[in-house]
This record gives structure tokens, sequence and C-alpha cells, in this order.
């Protein structure tokens, strides 16, 4: 029997009688997850297991990079942007989090040639180009590049209306993910002194401002950029 169908059994027979009235609850009442959670499709990073979230808490979208695609401008078929839609007008989630990674293959990739035929990813990659530095590439600049790439996208879902108006009502916080693999910490992003810190030295889950906008929100927004720049 091969492995991938000897796993299907074992979750069917041992891991699901365990855990079927939670699973019928959520076929019962419907999902109603809190969280929308846009990662990269990276297989060494497992948000249920950061998160200690279970069955029906995640929206879960992954792609290479954990990138936003721009609001306008689309073209062609964007499945990120459906999830992001669905889950601000269906889902009515509280939270979004975006979560780049260590040694994120996407980030590293902007310092080098893509494969011709690989034309999606090549169109797909454009996408992280800003976070690109302009620098020789070395562990600590591909550093800085993940983390200015999870800027980049807090940014741009602030360019889907139906996000804007759900975080300036105070509906929805955003929240910025930098995960260390081998350190097994997240990093969160604080928009009021544009840096990362580690969750074990954190007061807030990433962005917390967010949750009490200054008078001129588009402001802080706006500013990111500049304090990146500054170290
Ligand atoms: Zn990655």
């Amino acid at each position: 029997m091969d492995d991938l169908l000897q796993r299907l059994r074992r979750f069917h027979d041992d891991f699901f009688p365990e855990h079927q009235s939670r699973f019928q609850t959520l076929v019962t009442d419907g999902q109603h997850p809190t969280t929308l959670f846009i990662g990269c499709s990276d297989s060494r990073l497992v948000p249920y297991l950061l998160t200690g979230a279970g069955p029906g808490e995640l929206f879960i979208v992954r792609n290479v990079g954990a990138l936003v695609p721009p609001y306008m401008g689309l073209h062609g078929l964007h499945g990120t942007a459906a999830a992001i839609e669905f889950a601000m007008l269906n889902l009515k989630v509280s939270r979004i989090v975006v979560c780049g990674h260590s040694h994120c293959g996407a980030m590293k990739a902007l310092y080098e040639e893509v494969p011709a035929e690989a034309r999606n990813l090549q169109g797909w990659l454009d996408m992280a180009r800003e976070a690109a530095l302009p620098v020789q590439v070395t562990p600590e600049a591909l550093r800085r590049t993940e983390q200015r790439a999870v800027v980049l996208q807090l940014e741009r879902l602030m360019d889907y209306p139906m996000v804007r108006a759900r975080v300036e009502r105070r509906e929805v916080t955003l929240h910025g993910w930098h995960y260390v693999i081998e350190d097994g910490e997240v990093h969160v992003f604080d928009v009021r002194t544009g840096q990362f810190l580690p969750a074990s030295q954190a007061s807030h889950s990433g962005t917390g401002p967010y949750h009490e906008p200054p008078a001129d929100d588009a402001v802080v927004f706006n500013e990111i950029d500049t304090r990146w720049g500054s170290h």
C-alpha cells in the first residue's frame, strides 16, 4: 500500500473518531473562522503548529512568498485576492495575518534568475520586487527582504476597500509576522517602531496599533516605508 493512502486511512481510522463531534458541529453550524492567514507555501511553515489552531479556526490562503496581489490593476485570475474578499465580506474575520519566514525561496529568487519557462512564477514574484534591496545578497539582506515583503503585503491589504473600511472601523486588525524557522519563533511587526520583535519580547501579536489608529491613520501607513529606510 502506498504511503499516502496509508496516511488517509490513518486519519479516518485514528484521528477522526476522536474529533468527530467537532467536525460535525462545523458542518451543522458552518465555519466561523476568526483569522485569515496569508502564508508562504513553504513546507516548513505550519500555521496550525504556530498558532495552536484547530479545525474551523483559520481561513488559510498560501502562495509563493505570502504575497497579496494589488487590488487594482489585476490581470488574470487571482485566488489570493478572491480569498481576501471572501474572508472579509462573507466570513467577516476579525484578524488578518501575513506570515513570511526565514530562508524563503521566493525572496531569495528575487536576487536570482528565474527559469524562462516559469512564466507564472516570474510574474508572481514581480509583486515582491519592491521588497528587494539594491545590495549583494547576504543572509542579513535576505532577512530584511523577507520582513520588508511582509510590510509591503500589509500595505497592499489596505488597498482593498473592504479591508481598509473594516480596519478603520476597528473590526479587523492586521498582523505582520516573520517566522524564524531555526529559532521556532515568530517575530511580529510593530508599526510604531517599524521593526519586527520576537514574540517573546512583544506586547502584542503584530501591528497592534491598528487597533487604535491615530486621527489620520493614512499617515502611519505611508510612514512605514520611510522608517524602513532608516535602519
Ligand atoms: Zn517562503
